[in-house]
């Protein structure tokens, strides 16, 4: 058995001080101890000068992408038009992306990452997933230019889905966003998912995607025309990709909403009115990489709506650490206190992927990994550029 304690513990709920967690050999969490803040030495008592957190969970990350590390650069890409317009074209399969799916696993587990939400259209990763220390729940997305190629479009992603569940590992068969999932896809897609308990989407990732459901105009539109998508096959009855994306999705699912780079007051009411099951989850690092902006995550705390936190892949970050991704909410919305962040990367995250009775908080019972963050801001309780992360179990 370990005795830990720290300064303050943010247990995923609450905040404690310098409270005392016993964990047995399995890092499990056997009993947590509120000191009030008065702490004596104590034999066989470890006290760090930090903060305990929950391990945290990535919601949203493409590990078969992480070869891609440096490939598209940021100062190069205007937008997510311009992003696709690239990412199609330089994604390949080189011989080494193998050691960098593995390379970038070990890496988020150095960061505090306990369970990951993982986009895949391969099953390149799937004999990693099998043996990490990670847990992985696997969206096996799928997306194509036109009716015609849908059905071989499906069949992958059912086969790969299939491999999934022969590996005991677990996922389900997701659209990547209403713009890139025509109508027959899209069929298939709903006709397979009615037993599916999680799913995600792309949603309002850039500032064109609306006015291409609106109209099938516009900069977005523009690229996936070029990129020789059929958008007579795609019909676009909702007034806004958000609208279009929930009505292609089961209400009582837990629903990922990715990005929301650009969505509104009016449509996280639409969404949140829609269903309980709303993650709305975020990956600032990449939309600054990408869009140069960030979405109005002080108008979603205010609301209080579930919030998540993800990485994105290596191909629009240098990094895979959702400590760095608080730190830039934290760098231009200081107002967001915290203990809410360390919600949204632990407990929402787990509550999303349904593993919430084992991580996402510090509670008997529970192995959620311990992550001690140092440089911390003790006066205004919140993250240092500084700050860094050590895992502790
Ligand atoms: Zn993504």
């Amino acid at each position: 058995m370990k005795r830990i304690s720290a300064a303050f513990i943010y247990t995923g709920k609450s905040i404690l001080k310098k409270a005392i967690i016993e964990i047995d050999d399995k890092g499990k969490i056997i009993n947590i101890i509120d000191t009030k803040g008065k702490i004596k030495e104590q034999e066989s008592l470890k006290y760090y000068n930090g903060v305990i957190v929950p391990g945290f969970i990535n919601a949203h990350c493409h590990l078969e992408l992480s070869h891609m590390k440096g490939m598209i650069k940021s100062e190069t890409v205007k937008g997510l038009p311009g992003f696709i317009d690239e990412i199609v074209s330089k994604r390949n399969f080189p011989e080494d992306m193998h050691d960098k799916i593995h390379k970038a696993d070990r890496e988020m587990r150095i960061n505090g990452i306990v369970a990951v939400g993982d986009i895949s259209n391969t099953d390149d990763s799937f004999e990693l997933k099998k043996n990490s220390n990670i847990y992985y729940y696997t969206f096996v997305e799928t997306f194509t230019t036109s009716n015609t190629t849908a059905t071989e479009t499906f069949s992958t992603a059912e086969r790969n889905h299939l491999k999934l569940k022969e590996n005991n590992l677990q996922g389900a068969i997701v659209p990547h966003a209403s713009y890139s999932v025509p109508d027959k896809l899209k069929k298939m897609i709903i006709d397979y998912n009615k037993d599916a308990q999680i799913i995600s989407i792309h949603n309002q990732e850039t500032s064109s995607e609306d006015e291409m459901i609106k109209s099938k105009s516009g900069e977005l539109a523009e690229v996936m025309l070029k990129k020789g998508f059929v958008l007579s096959d795609f019909t676009f009855d909702k007034n806004s990709s958000l609208e279009l994306n929930l009505s292609e999705l089961k209400k009582s699912c837990n629903i990922l909403l990715i990005h929301n780079t650009f969505s509104k007051e009016k449509d996280i009411d639409f969404a949140e009115n829609f269903s309980e099951n709303i993650y709305w989850t975020f990956c600032p690092l990449s939309n600054q990489y990408i869009e140069k902006t960030l979405p109005d995550l002080p108008l979603f705390y205010e609301k209080g709506v579930k919030t998540c936190i993800g990485t994105d892949s290596y191909a629009s970050n240098t990094k895979l650490s959702v400590l760095s991704e608080l730190k830039e909410i934290t760098k231009s919305f200081p107002q967001i206190p915290f203990v809410k962040l360390i919600e949204s990367a632990c407990l929402n995250g787990a509550k999303a992927l349904k593993i919430d009775d084992k991580y996402g908080s510090i509670e008997v019972g529970k192995n959620p990994g311990l992550n001690l963050i140092t440089d911390f801001d003790f006066e205004k309780m919140n993250l240092k550029v500084s700050s860094k992360i050590k895992v502790l179990v």
